[in-house]
């Protein structure tokens, strides 16, 4: 495990340490620099600021594989419900658990029996369940602390998250705490049956390619997966699987303090879990086009999703990106209107499973992946689909 070492011969206690540690971690007793051990985050600010070279972050290696066994998944929930990606995560979990011959646990708090059923049924052997604590943002400083000691007691071999702000935010902490790898955005997870090791892969060079990462030498081995990229499996209860109630941790001082909440667009809410999807790309050529394509999605109860050029000129926010620097969808229909289908595209639809694509160009990339592929001008092609809709509906 890692931590912070400070050579209390060398310390002069000058105090520069304290004054530079942003989480409050460093106090100055008897003349000499103490950590809180429960409120540092490893940043090493403090190991730039000693003059004497008292100060140094142990990356400890946790070891190698012998005696970490078990697949977990950070199941977040929200309104007390678990969030789509924790049961994809679950569902990929379990094969993974299953490859290894160990058990599949899932760590959630805040939640009741809505919250365990789903993952109970979606085939976790065990729930770590921390009723006192919140499973979203609000409880952010409690949750590495929670995992590093959860960790620190099971050593479970593997440790998934859900690549939504949350998990991108605790995952990659709790890694530099643990003082082990993590792979970011995986697309696809699978165990090398030589090694035993999590093969971790995800797009790399601007998606030009996949890459295949291992963690041969340390544990856990830890990665993000976005959401909407693996599939839900059916459900499948394990026999004897239970839930396990855990204590909250201390909370340390909060380093972040929330302004105020950001209410997502609800034209983009949920897209990564639609089932009906409407992109729109460059080739609707001016903003006021924008309209005939909600108007689309509204009449085919869709989400409207676009590629990044529209965000970048600000017609639609971010939530509405897809792509591989944004949402990665899987509907079971998607209509793209005047989209290239360049790579960074495709890496988000990759999941959909029936792709209709209108573009004036028929060499355009995205017929590549088209189900249906329709050369025209797609701004004429929405206002046909809306009109003969609209007759329908009337
Ligand atoms: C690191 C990196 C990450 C990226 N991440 C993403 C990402 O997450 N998502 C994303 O989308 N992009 C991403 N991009 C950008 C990506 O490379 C493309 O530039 C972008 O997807 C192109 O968007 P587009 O298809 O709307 O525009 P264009 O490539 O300009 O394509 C417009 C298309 O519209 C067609 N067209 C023109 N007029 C009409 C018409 N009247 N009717 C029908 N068709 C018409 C054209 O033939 C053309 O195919 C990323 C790039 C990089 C380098």
């Amino acid at each position: 495990m890692s931590g912070l070492i400070i050579d209390r011969a060398r310390c002069v206690g000058c105090g520069r340490c304290i004054s530079a540690c942003p989480a409050g971690a460093l106090v100055l007793e008897e003349g000499t620099a103490l950590v809180d051990r429960g409120l540092c985050t490893l940043c090493a600010r403090c190991v730039d600021s000693c003059p004497v070279g008292a100060i140094a972050v142990e990356r400890g290696s946790a070891g190698a594989a012998d005696g970490w066994r078990g697949v977990w998944v950070f199941a977040q929930q929200e309104g007390g419900r678990p969030l789509p990606v924790a049961l994809e995560l679950l569902s990929r979990g379990r094969q993974l658990a299953d490859a290894l011959g160990e058990p599949l646990c899932a760590v959630a708090a805040g939640g009741g029996e809505g919250l365990t059923r789903p993952l109970l049924e979606q085939g976790a052997d065990l729930v770590y369940l921390c009723p006192a604590l919140s499973g979203d943002h609000r409880a952010e400083p409690a949750w590495p602390e929670l995992l590093a000691r959860l960790t620190a007691e099971h050593r479970p071999a593997v440790l998934l998250f859900g690549a939504t702000p949350f998990g991108r935010s605790l995952a990659p902490r709790l890694a530099a705490r643990l003082g082990t790898g993590l792979t970011a955005d995986c697309t696809e997870l699978d165990i090398d049956p030589d090694s035993r090791c999590l093969l971790q892969t995800r797009p790399a060079f601007g998606g030009n390619l996949m890459a295949t990462i291992v963690c041969p030498d340390h544990r856990p081995q830890m990665a993000t997966v976005r959401p909407g990229v693996l599939p839900v499996s059916p459900p499948c209860p394990r026999p004897g699987a239970r839930v396990v109630r855990v204590e909250p941790p201390a909370l340390p001082a909060p380093l972040t303090r929330v302004l105020g909440e950001w209410t997502a667009d609800p034209s983009a809410a949920g897209l990564a879990g639609a089932e009906v999807i409407v992109t729109v790309g460059r080739g609707i050529g001016v903003r006021k086009n924008l309209a005939l394509a909600r108007r689309l999605a509204g009449l085919l109860g869709a989400r409207l999703g676009c590629s990044r050029p529209l965000v970048e000129a600000g017609w639609l926010p971010y939530d509405h990106q897809v792509g591989q620097t944004g949402v990665s969808v899987a509907p079971k229909l998607l209509l793209a209107f005047g989209v290239s289908g360049a790579v960074q595209h495709l890496a988000g639809i990759a999941g959909a499973e029936h792709i209709i694509a209108v573009n004036t160009d028929p060499e355009a990339p995205i017929f590549s992946v088209a189900h249906e592929a329709v050369v025209g001008d797609c701004v004429e092609i929405l206002r046909e689909m809306i009109g003969i809709l609209e007759e329908k509906t009337k």
